[in-house]
């Protein structure tokens, strides 16, 4: 198995260390050419914008559509944004997205007050990937300036929201998951447990 990150800007070396911890082989991709051969992509946390805009002036925005239509991708905060069908309240033209997952996404969307914070989500389904060696029990989530889902369509499967019925942060369509907070900067290696066994499960 062999995953790709993209690596134009923003967290993508922790990826690839979580991924290096769980003996999988990781490689950064900043051309169209770096996409061949990949079982399935990490987009990470950074600037959605920056990295949109920086996709699209190296000729990768339409490889990174064509390439997560078909294969397992994961978007983790701008990474979501990316993989968002829609950004609301977005100017004129707006920003360019990747598309794929049938949901509207709020940037910024715990705004100023809260620019970063931590929470423990409940996040059931991360049970099918756990080994015995995993903590059990919450996922300690670590936001930054992190959007947030605000719509979803029907084929969209709610994962985790913040705790007392909060905002929808974690979200899955078929192939694609999505995270509005930075799973590889816990001390967990569920969430990357459980995309590896969706690239394995070829879904
Ligand atoms: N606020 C950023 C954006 O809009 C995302 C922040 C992050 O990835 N940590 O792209």
């Amino acid at each position: 198995m062999k995953i790709g990150v993209l690596a134009l800007q923003g967290a993508f070396r922790e990826h690839i260390h979580k991924l290096q911890a769980l003996e999988v082989e990781a490689s950064e991709v900043r051309l169209p050419d770096h996409l061949r051969g990949l079982d399935a992509l990490i987009i990470p946390g950074g600037e959605s914008t920056t990295m949109g805009k920086l996709a699209e002036s190296f000729d990768l925005l339409q490889p990174l559509k064509a390439f997560t239509r078909e294969k397992p991708t994961w978007g983790t905060c701008a990474g979501l944004i990316l993989l968002a069908n829609r950004a609301a309240r977005q100017k004129k033209g707006g920003q360019p997205l990747i598309g794929g997952l049938n949901i509207t996404v709020d940037r910024n969307f715990f705004g100023r007050q809260v620019d970063s914070f931590e929470a423990d989500l409940d996040v059931p389904a991360l049970a099918q990937a756990a080994r015995p060696e995993d903590p059990t029990g919450p996922f300690h989530a670590i936001f930054i300036r992190a959007p947030a889902v605000v719509e979803v369509g029907p084929q969209v499967e709610i994962l985790a929201r913040l705790p007392e019925n909060g905002p929808i942060v974690a979200v899955r369509q078929g192939h694609l998951l999505g995270t509005a907070f930075h799973p590889e900067l816990s001390n967990d290696l569920r969430f990357h447990r459980y995309f590896l066994r969706m690239v394995e499960t070829g879904r």
